[in-house]
Order: C-alpha cells, then sequence, then structure tokens
C-alpha cells in the first residue's frame, strides 16, 4: 500500500496540525500554514503528497550520506528484523551486529580509537561524554576537574546535556539551561568576529579564547573542550585552519580532554572519514549519530580513545550509565551496511578529490552573486552568506541585512518554491548534500541555487534593501 496516495494533502496537514507536535516549531504557526508532507525519495530526491520533486541538498537533517533508496540497507534491516529485532547489551550479552559495528568503526576511525560505546542519537552520545569525561576524572582522583568548555552557537542536542553543551541562546532561554559546570567560549567565525584579521590570524586569536577561559576558571577544574570541527546547525561555520591545531596545543597543555563532535562531519561529510582528520587534531572522543546510519534508522554513539578507555577499563568499576537501545541489533545492521557501502562506492575520496572540490569551485563563482558576502565549502558543507556588498554602515565583509526582513527565509521561501532543499540559519544559506551527489547532480542544484538568490535579489530590490 501506498500510504501517500491513501489521503489528500489537505487531510494529512489536518490530521498533522490536530495531533502531532514538531521539534523546534512553532505549533499554532505551522498548524495555521500546513506541514510540507514528504511521501517518498530516490537517490538525492524527495517526493511531497502533491507530486512535487525536490532536490534534498541538505540530506534529509545532514544523515542521508548514502542517499535514499539503498538496496543494501534496506536488506540489512528486514535481515536483521526477521532474525532477532531487539536484544540488549546490559546484562553481559552482546548481538552479532553490535560486535560486528564495534569492529568495523575501529577499523574507519583515526588511530587511538579502539572502542565505542553505543547511544540511540547524536544528543544521547553527548550525554554520555558528560557522563563518561567526569567519570574519567573522578576515577583519577580528581573530582573537581568537572567544568566542560563549548562554544557560543555551538550545537550538540536537544537533551538537557546536549542542549546544555550547545550554545544555542535561544535554547538556553527556555527550561533552566545550561546545566551547571558548562561554560562558553566565542565561537572562530570570521564574517562575525574576525574584525580586520586575515583568516589565519583570526583562527589563532579564536583559539586563545580557550587558554583565556581555561585560566579564568582555574585549570584543575576543566575536565574537558567540546566543539563540532565545522559548526553544522550553526551555519556551517568553517574555522580558519590555523584553528585547531591550536586548540589542540591548549587541550594539551592544561591535559584538558579534547572531545570532537562528529555527529555531521563524520563519515565522509569532509572527505575525510572524520573532521578531526580534516583539520589535524587527534580528539580523546568522539561523537558520532545521522551519518553512521546514513539515517535509515536512529543510531549515535562516542568512540572512545585510548587515553579514556585505558583508565575506565583498568581503575574504572562499574560505569553507571546505558541505553535500552545501547547496540540495537538493527540500527547496527543497518550502520554496517552503510559503513561497507561508503567503502565500496569510495565515497570518502569520492568527497575528498572530485565532488568536494568541484562544488568549491561553484561556490567560488557564486561569490560574485550580488546578495552574496562570503562563502564557504568545506568538503560537501557549503554556506552563503547573504548581506549587503556596499558595506553601507562599515563591515569591511560586507554588511548584514536587518534581522527583522528575514531575508534568509525569503530565499529559502524560493527554494522550497523551485524544488530545492536549502536550509537558512539567520541569513546563512546552508547546503549538505548527499555523498552521492554526481557533479551533473551538483551543476542542477548550483542552477537551482543561483535561481532562488536571483529572486531573492528582486525581492530586495523591491523592498528598497539594497
Ligand atoms: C544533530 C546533532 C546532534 C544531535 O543529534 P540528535 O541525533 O538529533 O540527537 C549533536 N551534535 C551535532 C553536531 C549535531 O549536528
Amino acid at each position: 500500500m501506498n500510504t501517500s496516495t491513501t489521503r489528500s494533502t489537505q487531510q494529512w496537514q489536518a490530521a498533522d496540525a490536530a495531533h502531532f507536535l514538531h521539534p523546534f516549531t512553532d505549533f499554532q504557526a505551522l498548524a495555521k500554514k500546513g506541514s510540507r508532507i514528504i511521501t517518498q525519495a530516490e537517490n538525492i530526491y524527495l517526493t511531497d503528497s502533491d507530486g512535487h520533486r525536490i532536490l534534498d541538498a541538505m540530506s534529509g537533517l545532514w544523515c542521508v550520506n548514502v542517499g535514499y533508496g539503498q538496496q543494501a540497507l534496506i536488506d540489512a534491516a528486514t535481515r536483521q528484523l526477521g532474525q532477532l529485532p531487539f536484544y540488549n547489551a546490559f546484562f553481559q550479552t552482546a548481538t552479532p551486529p553490535a560486535i560486528e559495528l564495534a569492529e568495523l568503526l575501529a577499523e574507519v576511525s583515526p588511530p587511538g580509537f579502539s572502542r565505542v560505546f553505543f547511544s540511540g542519537s547524536g544528543s544521547e552520545g553527548n550525554d554520555t561524554i558528560v557522563r563518561m569525561v567526569r567519570r574519567y576524572w573522578d576515577v583519577l582522583g580528581q573530582p573537581q576537574r568537572s567544568v566542560i568548555l563549548s562554544r557560543k552557537n555551538a550545537y550538540h542536542g536537544s537533551t538537557m546535556a546536549g542542549a546544555s553543551l550547545g550554545g544555542m541562546s535561544g535554547m538556553h532561554a527556555q527550561g533552566g539551561l545550561p546545566i551547571p559546570g558548562i561554560q562558553h567560549i566565542e565561537q572562530p567565525y570570521w564574517f562575525e568576529n574576525g574584525g580586520d584579521m586575515s583568516r589565519e590570524e583570526f583562527g589563532r586569536v579564536a583559539a586563545s579564547w580557550l587558554e583565556q577561559k581555561i585560566l579564568a576558571v582555574g585549570p584543575e577544574k576543566v575536565a574537558a573542550f567540546i566543539g563540532e570541527p565545522v559548526q553544522g546547525a550553526g551555519g556551517v561555520i568553517v574555522p580558519p585552519d590555523s584553528y585547531w591545531p591550536e586548540i589542540q596545543r591548549i587541550c594539551d597543555k592544561y591535559g584538558v580532554l579534547l572531545v570532537s563532535d562528529e555527529v555531521i562531519c563524520g563519515f565522509g561529510r569532509t572527505g575525510h572519514w572524520f573532521g578531526c582528520q580534516r583539520f589535524g587534531f587527534k580528539p580523546d572522543l568522539i561523537t558520532f549519530a545521522k551519518g553512521v546510519t546514513s539515517g535509515y534508522i536512529p543510531l549515535g554513539g562516542v568512540l572512545v580513545g585510548d587515553r579514556v578507555a585505558k583508565v575506565l577499563i583498568e581503575q574504572g568499576g562499574e560505569f553507571e550509565h546505558g541505553y535500552t537501545y545501547s547496540g540495537h541489533p538493527v540500527a547496527c545492521a543497518v550502520a554496517v551496511a552503510n559503513i561497507r557501502l561508503i567503502q565500496q562506492l569510495g565515497l570518502v575520496q569520492q568527497v575528498h578529490d572530485d565532488t568536494g572540490p568541484y562544488l568549491a569551485e561553484l561556490y567560488k563563482q557564486l561569490a560574485d552573486h550580488p546578495l552574496v558576502v562570503e562563502t564557504q565549502t568545506c568538503g560537501l558543507m557549503a554556506a552563503l552568506q547573504l548581506g549587503r556588498r556596499d558595506g553601507k554602515g562599515g563591515g569591511t565583509r560586507g554588511q548584514r541585512f536587518d534581522e527583522s526582513w528575514s531575508v534568509g527565509m525569503v530565499c529559502r521561501g524560493h527554494c522550497f518554491a523551485n524544488g530545492l532543499i536549502m536550509r537558512a540559519v539567520g541569513d546563512r544559506m546552508i547546503i549538505a548534500p548527499p555523498l552521492v551527489i554526481t557533479r551533473a547532480q551538483i551543476d542542477e542544484m548550483a542552477v537551482l541555487i543561483r535561481r532562488c538568490l536571483d529572486l531573492t535579489l528582486q525581492d530586495c530590490q523591491r523592498n528598497g534593501w539594497l
């Protein structure tokens, strides 16, 4: 049965509005407008309930790395559901898919990572991070070492710990966050904070904010620093190349654990298996989720480096933490199939050698568009900062639009209407297409992007914003 044909779009929308509270959504506003109902997908294209074809330049929510409709993943799930749909890993038991995935993750992880703790999502993975780094210092007899440092405009998930680690002010404003023992430094966002500095100069300055914070808190109290190699939800903020090596040096200097949240950057997104490899740093812990299963089924976790694993295993005793679905056999079977497919298709290499550089080239050309004041790409993630190039009101790199004009949302509306999913973070337009995207499809995407920028430009001119 094809469920999309069982009801009309309006019927779906009515039932949706009546019963389904969506994440990160103004419930009332959406109910008035009606959701877009997505019914099918294949490769990089979605189909909605009105039969429109949409190029999904966001890989669902940064996760469908191998694209939609991959039979190997579907078969792995179906087979495992039949054989053993669930068993837990609590009571000194394990299932073959979980063991196989743990082994395979050790193979594709950076050197020094041979162990994994599974969760059901990225947020839960970061909850595990908080528990694990604090436990690590406890076991070492330094329980006062409990403060975790993070960055403003970071996204680390939406559970209490995940949202606290994250640096989204809107999230902190609801529900009494952050939880105690988490502090934030400013992000390495050159367009916003770079002043007159060159990118590389700014990268070192932005890293020095970590050292200042460690000294302000007291190095004996700082447990860990967490960051996304490239901030995803924050707007594809690609740090200068000088940033991460300096962060690494500072963490090493004070013995602070370094955590790389690779929920987006992991599994090929940057043209490397993990983003830390793109930026040349060696974390102690890595959070993963999203791309590990290409989003076909939920799974997340923490890759545990030797430094932490040795202490927890040899001195830690029982670690009082875990989830019902830690090592879920169906999720793990899909992840194994997904990682093998990434290997077979050579997707990491393809992004590194071919499609990543090709996208970068096209984005350089988009930098000529009168609405675009900055472009950034990293592998297959990219951002277009919209603004005024005349520097009206100052600003060496162009000027932001008035926030109340919501130019990003105007642009996003044109994208939707023209069959393209591109996300707006303020006036920063971002993409992260499936890693299977071809050069021809990148061309197709670039044509759509330029068309939507042109339509947005016309709106801006009509409203006198330029
Ligand atoms: C999406 C995301 C998370 C949260 O993952 P969920 O599966 O939504 O809980 C955490 N960190 C980063 C960097 C993310 O992009």
